[in-house]
């Protein structure tokens, strides 16, 4: 299998580069979610990004995007994290779910604003109740007249303090059975009746919120897709969560064992030989997971879920999680207080087995459709 860019590809990658070498410097520090000004860098940083033509690059050029293959997001996201910058806005999956379902009207509404990162949007999906299981969520959208009334709540909103738009999957069809009975709706958050609250990380990240939704009044004209249709644009859009992000998500990893080299070649941390053979362990981990993933991109078609991204993302999580313990005890082995953003790191790592789908459940998928095992 070749992994090397075709001209066009190599011309891409290195058009990137040059803008990088010219723009990076500007965003390079202070961006992130511990503080007002952190996430009004990062915001700023994918403006600039949007404005270069490097965010959404495959999605169709008339919404915004430029029409590239799925690959060439895998190539924005190994050149960010090759040259250590913040990560490209995570909205991939948010605009799949709006290009490929909603009414022409409403993508000339707000693709602008979320393709051109001037609008910010979250995805509301998870309830205190309703996680893992999100087909029992109880929000509701009780349709009344040509507009929708919102009510309940939604919890760990990414980004829902500083949204503008929040993609929402609510119950339009009580009588219905679960799994069809939920829409897809965008809702204004500042619309009278939304309230979000802000939750703190253990990481310090501030990037999650609860939100409460008390009579929102949403427009008929926002739902996406029918009535009724919420959850296959929910699995359709969950496509797109993952794949070329992960090549970023790995790059990165590959930096902090750099880094970790650097440090302890340096002598600035010291390593006993039981660390330095986790470090070297955790190495060829990361390594593995570059070509594993590199691998998964390039077989996969376009919006496909495979088994295979399961897999990725139970590696993933061994892998990081395995590798932030190595670097944290190599930091506190050396009796040197890390950059706060080690302990940061690891303690974010530790989240990975649980978004976009816990570890036990991708362990399910893997069992049942790899495996072949019978459902318990
Ligand atoms: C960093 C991060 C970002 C997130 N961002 C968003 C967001 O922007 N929008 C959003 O809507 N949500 C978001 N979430 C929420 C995330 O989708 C949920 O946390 C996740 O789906 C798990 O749901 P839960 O927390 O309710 O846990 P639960 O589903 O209650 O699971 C609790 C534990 O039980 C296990 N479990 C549950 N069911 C089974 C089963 N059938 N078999 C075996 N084990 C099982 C789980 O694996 C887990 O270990 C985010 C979460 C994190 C950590």
């Amino acid at each position: 299998m070749d992994f090397a860019d075709d001209p066009a590809a190599a011309e891409f990658r290195a058009g990137l580069r040059s803008w990088l070498s010219e723009h990076l410097a500007e965003y390079a520090h202070g961006t992130g979610y511990e503080s007002a000004e952190a996430v009004e860098r990062t915001h700023k940083w994918h403006k600039a990004l949007a404005q270069a033509g490097y965010v959404a690059v495959s999605l169709p050029a008339e919404y915004g995007g430029r029409g590239l293959p799925d690959s060439y997001e895998g190539i924005v996201n190994q050149e960010l994290a090759a040259a250590e910058a913040p990560p490209s806005p995570p909205i991939g999956h948010i605009a799949h779910a709006v290009v490929d379902f909603a009414s022409d009207e409403l993508k000339t509404r707000v693709l602008p604003g979320l393709l051109g990162c001037t609008q910010v949007w979250c995805q509301g999906f998870s309830e205190p109740g309703a996680g893992s299981d999100l087909a029992s969520l109880t929000t509701t959208a009780t349709a009344d007249g040509d507009r929708f009334v919102v009510n309940g709540q939604k919890i760990w909103t990414s980004g829902a303090m500083w949204s503008r738009w929040c993609l929402l999957m609510a119950r339009t069809e009580p009588d219905l059975p679960r799994h069809r009975g939920i829409s897809m709706l965008v809702v204004d958050m500042e619309s009278s009746g939304v309230d979000r609250r802000e939750i703190t990380l253990a990481s310090g990240s501030r990037e999650f919120a609860e939100v409460f939704f008390d009579n929102v009044s949403v427009p008929a004209a926002n739902l996406v897709g029918e009535r009724g249709q919420g959850w296959q644009i929910a699995m359709h859009m969950l496509a797109y969560e993952r794949g070329p992000a992960d090549m970023g998500w790995v790059g990165r990893l590959g930096q902090v064992i750099a880094t970790a080299r650097e440090a302890v070649s340096s002598g600035q941390l010291t390593a006993d030989e039981a660390l330095r053979q986790r470090l070297a362990a955790a190495a060829v981990d990361v390594e593995v997971l570059q070509w594993h993933v590199a691998r998964s991109l390039a077989n996969r078609g376009p919006g496909s879920r495979s088994e295979a991204g399961s897999v990725d993302k139970l590696l993933t999580i061994r892998i990081e999680q395995n590798l932030y313990h190595v670097v944290n005890d190599l930091a506190a082995a050396s009796f040197v207080v890390g950059p706060p953003t080690t302990f940061a790191n690891y303690l974010w790592s530790r989240a990975q087995s649980i978004y976009g789908g816990t570890q036990q459940i991708q362990r399910q998928i893997v069992a049942q459709r790899i495996l072949g095992l019978p459902r318990d």
